[in-house]
């Protein structure tokens, strides 16, 4: 790092809160999967802020619909209607094969919203004793930060000292529908929901074994426990589909959308369901002052269309494979690399050393001095996930990087 970026980390270290570890490079430029930082220097975006930016940094149609938006209206509250509301909600609808949704903001509070629902719905159409509901969720889940989400987290990080906790939580082993069987054989008639991501992508890119969330589903359904599904990191064609549940064919009953719904101009997220069960929310119940706001439903419907126009979702699955089949190449060579997984472009190698050593991390300020972005999520796992929008050749320039540090390492 040079004086211009140690000046400004000097500022966000001493006038920023430290909850974040960020790799040592200022970026101030974005276009496509490339991002450049405060010097000119270009790198390759392998983390697209969290699977946020899948249809590429500052997106030509999208900035153009958020320039055009905020010229004419950007925020009336939900006091009013808006001209931009009432069509992004038979957008999102008729995309996703539900009857209402709900806007919000954030993921974290879309996954709030979609665990209020849950608890509504439990007592009032189930018909849950009074402060009784549960809602199952799964050991090593990521789906926030708020004060309840964290309180079903088994991440001491995330919770520690955070307490006391909102109760009504039953954590299950990932990956293990017997584990799902026996709390709901237990307890069935307490449990509204079941929070699920289908595949955990901060705890490591966890792909759960084929069948596992359709044998999930299917369970919700014979119990009358709601599948509710945390698309926020999988969804918006990151995993080779539209939504990663899509691999198997699966309705939720619940979806929760956020990251990519806005291509990353603006924070956008939403939960999805039918009557049924959106219906249990009355006026009043839940809300937020810039949820469906008019800038948010102009951009979230520009930044769908161009999934769809770009065929992102196709373009994922193909390159997925050659990243995964190029990077098997990559493991018989260096013994660094013990694995790959992942579906689609959201993958993860995992680091030939112990879970709490600092090789990834090392490795990854390698890959910043070499040109590719990456950052390391638990113990020795580096997630891969660039931009949707990459292509074939960019792709393998990529691998050459990763070959390039590995050789150096
Ligand atoms: N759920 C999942 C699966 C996520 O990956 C994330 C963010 O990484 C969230 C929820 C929280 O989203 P946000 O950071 O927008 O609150």
């Amino acid at each position: 790092t040079n004086e211009k970026s140690s000046e400004l980390i000097a500022l966000e270290e001493k006038y920023g809160a430290h909850n974040y570890h960020p790799l040592p490079v200022v970026l101030e430029k974005g276009e496509g999967i490339y991002v450049w930082d405060v010097d000119g220097k270009k790198y390759f975006d392998f983390l697209s802020a969290y699977s946020a930016v899948n249809q590429g940094h500052c997106h030509p149609r999208i900035v153009n619909k958020l320039k055009e938006q905020a010229e004419k209206l950007t925020l009336t509250s939900r006091a009013f209607y808006n001209a931009e509301l009432g069509k992004y909600e038979k957008f999102m609808t008729d995309l996703f094969g539900f009857e209402k949704i709900l806007p919000m903001n954030t993921g974290a509070e879309a996954v709030e919203t979609a665990l209020k629902l849950a608890r509504k719905w439990g007592y009032e159409k189930k018909g849950i004793a009074a402060g009784e509901a549960i809602i199952v969720v799964c050991k090593d889940n990521f789906h926030g930060r708020t004060t309840t989400i964290i309180s079903f987290s088994n991440d001491e990080d995330a919770r520690k000292h955070f307490d006391p906790y909102t109760s009504g939580f039953i954590a299950v082993e990932y990956n293990d529908v017997d584990a799902l069987k026996q709390v709901f054989a237990e307890k069935a008639d307490k449990i509204c929901g079941f929070l699920v991501e289908p595949i955990q992508g901060e705890a490591g890119v966890n792909v759960p074994s084929e069948g596992y969330l359709k044998a999930c589903e299917e369970l919700c359904k014979q119990n009358n426990i709601l599948f509710i599904a945390d698309e926020i990191q999988t969804g918006i064609a990151r995993t080779g589909k539209m939504l990663a549940i899509d691999h198997e064919n699966i309705n939720a009953d619940v979806l929760i959308l956020g990251k990519a719904v806005s291509g990353g101009a603006y924070p956008v997220s939403a939960v999805l369901a039918n009557d049924e069960i959106m219906n249990v929310i009355k006026p009043g119940q839940h809300g937020s002052t810039y949820g469906g706001n008019p800038l948010a439903c102009a951009v979230a419907m520009e930044a769908m269309q161009v999934v769809l126009d770009e065929k992102l979702a196709d373009n994922a699955e193909k390159l997925g494979q050659l990243f995964r089949s190029e990077i098997n190449k990559l493991i018989q060579d260096f013994p660094l690399f013990k694995s790959v997984r992942g579906k689609g472009l959201l993958n993860a190698i995992l680091i030939n050393d112990t879970p709490d050593s600092e090789t990834a991390w090392n490795f990854c300020v390698k890959m910043m001095e070499n040109g590719l972005l990456a950052k390391p999520t638990h113990g020795n796992i580096i997630r891969f996930a660039p931009p949707l929008v990459i292509n074939e050749e960019q792709l393998h320039e990529c691998i050459a990087v990763i070959r390039k540090t590995a050789e150096e390492f």
